[in-house]
């Protein structure tokens, strides 16, 4: 997939995760929208959809959309909390309507410490159940987590877990914690994660992943805390070259397209002496949440940067 289009086909879930970046407004779209909306990104050209936020298998329509996007030549994937597809007859449902990626949310391989997160006891166990179910039915399964203060000590203990128990997994996404449309709760204000110690166990983690030949990708950290693996970075990603993508979102932002410019956030003083700066988006929401984040700037040569760039068009 290049440039993807990400869409909220609904604004309500049946998870309660704290730090839920797009919490619940009741919103829907109508399946006839939706059909005006996917025509007009063909012809814009769009090779993908990302079907999201927030949780799209509660809506009814999904099959029908997915069969249609694919119809038109759409990449497909929906990105899910799992809840459903513990269901195997959900699953078939959609492997049916020619769905062949799941992104699925998981947190942590620790029970409690998922069912705390997603506020919803028993949303581990669904979610296992769904990983399975979806593998038997040979759909592809992605892992998504989001960095946060209860699993920022364990993301490479997570990530060893659940390649154990499901090797076919190939590849993992990380979103550190976005706080901006979060609930302004204490508890989720408590789930902002500490940098540094997320960056030790992020680094394991990746170490374990590309040793095991799987494929990994990180969004919204600055790439001082992903050290030797800076070509990880999505936003990176997208600087070097030069991606965009659109979003639909269910809320009053509705049709934003987030060209190069968006993936850089807030540059330090610090960030002046760094020598990644160029292919770096600095911190996200620093002003705000992230005004305790210290930055560490990098000394390479240009050879090294060169490589970084390199790694990423190869
Ligand atoms: S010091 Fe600033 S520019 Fe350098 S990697 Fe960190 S956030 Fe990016």
């Amino acid at each position: 997939m290049a440039n993807i289009w990400y869409i909220q086909v609904n604004r309500y879930c049946n998870n309660q995760c704290h730090f839920c970046s797009n919490p619940s407004n009741g919103n829907n779209i109508t399946y006839e929208k939706w059909v005006e909306i996917i025509n007009d990104f063909v012809n814009r050209k769009y090779n993908g959809i990302v079907f999201t936020w927030w949780e799209p298998t509660l809506s009814p329509n999904l099959p029908k959309w997915i069969q249609y996007s694919t119809s038109v030549g759409m990449e497909c994937r929906i990105i899910s909390n799992g809840m459903m597809c513990s269901n195997i007859d959900y699953v078939k449902k959609l492997k049916n309507s020619w769905l062949s990626l799941i992104h699925f949310s998981l947190y942590s391989h620790i029970q409690k410490v998922h069912d705390f997160l997603t506020d919803t006891p028993g949303s581990y166990s669904k979610l296992l159940q769904s990983i399975q179910n979806a593998l038997k039915l040979w759909i592809r399964v992605q892992l998504n987590c989001v960095i946060n203060k209860y699993n920022q000590d364990h993301l490479d203990k997570t990530v060893r877990c659940i390649a154990k128990i499901f090797p076919q997994i190939q590849h993992f996404v990380w979103n550190n914690l976005d706080p901006l449309m979060m609930r302004k709760t204490d508890v989720a204000l408590s789930t902002l994660p500490d940098f540094d110690i997320a960056s030790r166990s992020l680094v394991e983690a990746m170490s374990f992943l590309e040793r095991n030949d799987k494929t990994f990708r990180v969004e919204r950290l600055p790439i001082c805390f992903m050290k030797w693996f800076e070509w990880a970075s999505t936003e990176t990603r997208k600087i070097v070259k030069d991606e965009e993508r659109i979003v639909h979102f269910l809320d009053d932002r509705i049709i934003t397209r987030q060209l190069w410019k968006y993936w850089t956030h807030d540059k330090l003083e610090e960030c002046k002496e760094c020598d990644l700066s160029p292919i770096c988006s600095g911190v996200y929401e620093r002003e705000k949440y992230y005004n305790y984040v210290k930055v560490v700037p990098q000394k390479v040569t240009k050879q090294e940067l060169e490589n970084i760039i390199l790694k990423i068009k190869s």
